[in-house]
């Protein structure tokens, strides 16, 4: 795979690498001495199966899960069929019966607690593995993903045997068992929104992690064991599409947690009206980031680039639409561009690296097509000219101005470092605009006043909406979407509510 794929969006006059005012004053950015992680650090199989009934079994059809920074095979993962569901879906529902249901919270929290604490134990380990198999900076999958991840299962912990007290009049009972299918952008965050509040409510479960990023849930079986966590509880199958709707369609499964893309989502709903099965999804999004001109505008852009470039933009609740007022727009663009200058894109193991690795060739065509489609429409674009690494999947950080509404990069969710800037006059425009879309997941609001903030943020129609800030996580704290991403929340106290039956 070519590297340079998103070069035949790059125009020739901005091939060329323009010397910004600092870099003219102070000269060119250092050059940092390479800081990489080092890999041999971490232990992985060439082969896995599932992890079923508390034990690692074979499995058939095995499938490559790849490095997307160097192209390498990491390790092969077998393809769950029916009937292996049907094992896993077995021995859930007898460890739901037999042993999860019946233990007291107190007991039940120790468990998820051990969980959460040796996930911290594990975290070089963790933090590298999931950096190789998807691409993302070793600063984020150390700093975010997996203290996020073991925050979540912290927390849960401290519910489970307070579930009594945390309805007020309701009386909470367990579902049984909940089948869950995650994505690749944050396989172990994923992971932890689903599986620890539904261990805190008591169910059992069967898990799946995509495709492309199945490594580290088999690292968390591993510490799903060795934390004695009594067999079926969890139990993960890997595979692709096929093996998330066995998990989906099983007539023993009483919830479906579901994480991926809204078209996605639509198939798993059709597929479980008139069942008495239970679901949330948490689906797409294209959030607008919206920048008044009474901004702190220096901490705004700041804001953008975490909104957009964190995690190579694979974030549902990205902030891809930048909405900025007309009067500041010649100013955000400038600091925009300045501040994209000093991002440093590449190896994802390298501690200095900001913007890592394409998860997948699929995902780098799909946003190359998307992008192309930018231009085509009349979008003026901006890619960062630096250079990419000559093997692996690679995106320049981009954005786009002279943004149409009606262009598909200001409507469709890109899921890629790409950034499309409209504008606005006044705050009505604003809401008109930010609501102007069939996602509804999140948006940041950036104003110097504050009941500006709460009144833009009461008029927005989204699930989680930033002041002054973007792209903050906290394991109390609700997250989902409204309308196309999705129904259901993940997180707090409501995050329990999908796994019980308040009665
Ligand atoms: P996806 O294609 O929908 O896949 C999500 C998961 O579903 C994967 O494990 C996938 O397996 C599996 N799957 C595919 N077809 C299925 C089917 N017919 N029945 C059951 N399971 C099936 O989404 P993705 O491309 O991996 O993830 C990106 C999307 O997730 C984006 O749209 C993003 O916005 C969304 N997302 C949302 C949130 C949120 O909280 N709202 C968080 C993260 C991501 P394979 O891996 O084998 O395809
Ligand atoms: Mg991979």
């Amino acid at each position: 795979m070519s590297v340079m794929s998103s070069d035949k969006v790059l125009p020739l006059d901005q091939q060329e690498r323009k010397r910004t005012v600092p870099e003219l004053l102070f000269g060119d950015l250092w050059e940092y001495a390479p800081a990489p992680e080092n890999p041999d650090f971490v232990e992985y199989k060439e082969q896995y199966g599932h992890f079923i009934n508390g034990e690692f079994v074979k499995g058939k059809d095995h499938f490559p899960s790849v490095n997307p920074a160097t192209e390498e095979v990491l390790s092969h993962f077998a393809s769950a069929d029916k009937k292996t569901v049907d094992s896993a879906v077995a021995a859930a529902r007898t460890a739901y019966e037999t042993v999860w249901s019946k233990m007291p919270g107190r007991e039940r929290a120790k468990y998820i607690y051990r969980i959460g604490r040796m996930m911290q134990e594990n975290a070089r380990e963790l933090a590298i593995l999931e950096s190789m198999d998807n691409g993302k900076p070793i600063k984020e999958t150390r700093d975010v993903d997996v203290p996020l991840a073991s925050a979540h299962f912290l927390y849960y912990a401290g519910w489970a045997d307070k579930l009594d007290y945390a309805f007020p009049g309701a009386t909470p009972h367990s579902l049984g068992v909940a089948g869950q299918v995650i994505p690749w952008n944050f396989p172990l965050l994923m992971a932890a929104w689903k599986i620890a509040p539904a261990l805190a409510a008591g169910n059992t479960i069967v898990i799946k992690p995509a495709e492309t990023t199945p490594l580290t849930m088999m690292k968390m079986a591993e510490i799903f064991q060795e934390a004695g966590l009594p067999p079926g509880v969890v139990n993960v199958v890997n595979g692709a599409g096929a093996t998330g709707a066995a998990i989906v369609n099983h007539p023993d499964v009483d919830k479906i947690a579901f994480t991926g893309s809204t078209d996605v989502g639509r198939i798993i709903q059709r597929a479980l009206a008139g069942t008495r099965k239970r679901l949330t999804l948490e689906l797409g999004g294209k959030g607008a980031n919206i920048i008044f001109e009474d901004a702190p505008l220096d901490q705004a852009i700041e804001g953008v680039i975490n909104g957009i470039f964190f995690n190579q933009g694979h974030v549902c609740c990205a902030g891809s639409r930048l909405l900025v007022q007309e009067s500041i727009l010649s100013t955000v663009v400038t600091k925009l561009r300045h501040r994209m200058s000093s991002l440093r894109v590449g190896n994802p193991l390298d501690k200095n690296t900001d913007v890592g690795a394409i998860n997948s060739k699929e995902q780098l065509d799909r946003i190359a097509e998307l992008v192309q489609s930018g231009t085509d429409q009349g979008a003026e674009i901006y890619q960062l000219p630096c250079s990419l690494p000559e093997q692996g999947y690679f995106f320049r950080p981009t954005f786009f101005t002279k943004v149409a509404q009606s262009h598909r990069i200001a409507q469709e969710e890109i899921f890629g470092p790409v950034l499309s800037i409209l504008t606005f006059r006044t705050p009505q425009e604003a809401i008109t605009k930010a609501n102007n879309s069939p996602y509804g997941l999140s948006a940041g609001i950036w104003t110097d006043k504050g009941s500006k903030l709460f009144s833009i943020a009461g008029a927005l129609r989204a699930g989680v909406i930033w002041g002054n800030t973007y792209n903050k996580f906290d394991p109390a704290s609700p997250f989902g979407g409204y309308k196309e991403s999705g129904f259901g929340r993940e997180g707090g106290l409501h995050g329990l509510l999908p796994y019980l039956d308040l009665r």
